[in-house]
């Protein structure tokens, strides 16, 4: 890593006010008062009125700048044989998926790019993958049988793996983009059948590059590179706040409470840079990603909020944990 570089890079964007806010006169408590801060103009936030991060991207940001500013050096690292992963954390309606969505897009443009240019010197190699975890159940994004979740094992030689998640090995940019399609269209899929899953579960997108030079002799190991970038838009973060009634609704709850504390828990401690116990093995989100989180792996998370005073106390909960990752 170089110097300046942190480790976890955090940002936060607000998104505009959405129609229904602007009509019912939803008034706006924050304001971006440079790129790194954040104010709230709410009188009954005397406690803590402004916070600070690596960058603030206001409501007329364009998503290409919340790439270029707050994930596409995390992003690239790929190429560079470091592992990295992008989060988009929030409440739900906060501009989660409208953000991950557009960044990972980006991301991928970024990568055929780099690849295209350079590949006369190095062979690579690209894989793709994708799940959702709803329920502390795994589900593979690019598969139509979703009743049967996966099972996560313990590999001694890879590591945490998911069993059976199907691993496409990609043959150009429109192959991705048509992978992609078929995720989004499982995803509403599952979403309609398990009723508004999309504020309950975690979806990670997983890009994986290997690559070695053309010209290798076989004592020059090192010429060859393999990492994988994640980009994972997470279950609502209310969840993780909220206590749910009865019956399933209260299950749901708990794991969702379960994977989201447990992320916040892991990426406080090594933001921190605490050398003690990291608890990755406490939820299965936390368990897939560790090899994406710990060791040299580097980590962006965009924090997205509305500006809506409705939403005061959720979006000061998601500056809280924002503040946390630092
Ligand atoms: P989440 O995934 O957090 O539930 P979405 O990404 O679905 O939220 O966003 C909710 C709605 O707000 C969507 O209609 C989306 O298009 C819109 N939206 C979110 N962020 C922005 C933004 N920065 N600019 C314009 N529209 C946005
Ligand atoms: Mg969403």
């Amino acid at each position: 890593m170089a110097a300046g570089e942190e480790k976890i890079l955090v940002s936060v964007r607000v998104r505009p006010l959405n129609e229904k806010e602007k009509t019912r006169n939803d008034g706006c408590d924050w304001e971006c008062v440079n790129n790194t801060t954040i104010i709230c103009k709410s009188h009954n936030l005397s406690d803590k009125p402004s916070y600070t991060f690596d960058k603030v991207f206001g409501f007329e940001c364009p998503t290409k700048q919340v790439y270029d500013d707050g994930a596409r050096e995390v992003a690239l690292c790929v190429l560079s044989g470091i592992n990295s992963s992008i989060f988009a954390y929030g409440q739900t309606s906060s501009g989660k998926t409208y953000t991950m969505s557009g960044i990972t897009e980006f991301a991928i443009d970024d990568i055929f790019v780099y690849i295209n240019k350079h590949k006369q010197e190095r062979k690579f190699t690209l894989k793709f993958s994708a799940m959702e975890i709803y329920n502390e159940a795994v589900r593979d994004l690019l598969c139509e049988d979703h009743n049967t979740p996966l099972r996560v094992l313990d590999d001694p030689e890879r590591g945490t793996v998911v069993e059976k998640l199907k691993e496409e090995t990609l043959t150009d940019r429109n192959h991705l983009a048509e992978l992609l399609s078929i995720c989004e269209t499982q995803r509403k899929i599952g979403e309609t059948s398990l009723n508004e899953a999309s504020s309950r579960s975690h979806q990670i997108l997983r890009l994986t590059i290997e690559s070695s030079n053309r010209e290798m002799s076989s004592s020059e190991s090192s010429a060859t590179l393999a990492a994988s970038v994640c980009f994972v838009d997470l279950a609502g973060s209310e969840r993780a706040s909220q206590t749910l009634s009865a019956g399933s609704r209260l299950k749901e709850g708990c794991h969702i409470n379960r994977s989201l504390l447990t992320l916040g828990t892991v990426i406080r401690k090594l933001s921190k840079g605490k050398n003690g116990h990291i608890p990755y093995r406490d939820s299965k989100l936390t368990r897939i990603l560790q090899n994406s989180l710990g060791g040299n792996a580097r980590t962006a998370i965009i924090c997205t909020m509305s500006p809506a005073h409705s939403h005061l106390e959720q979006s000061r909960n998601t500056l809280l944990f924002a503040t946390c990752a630092k």
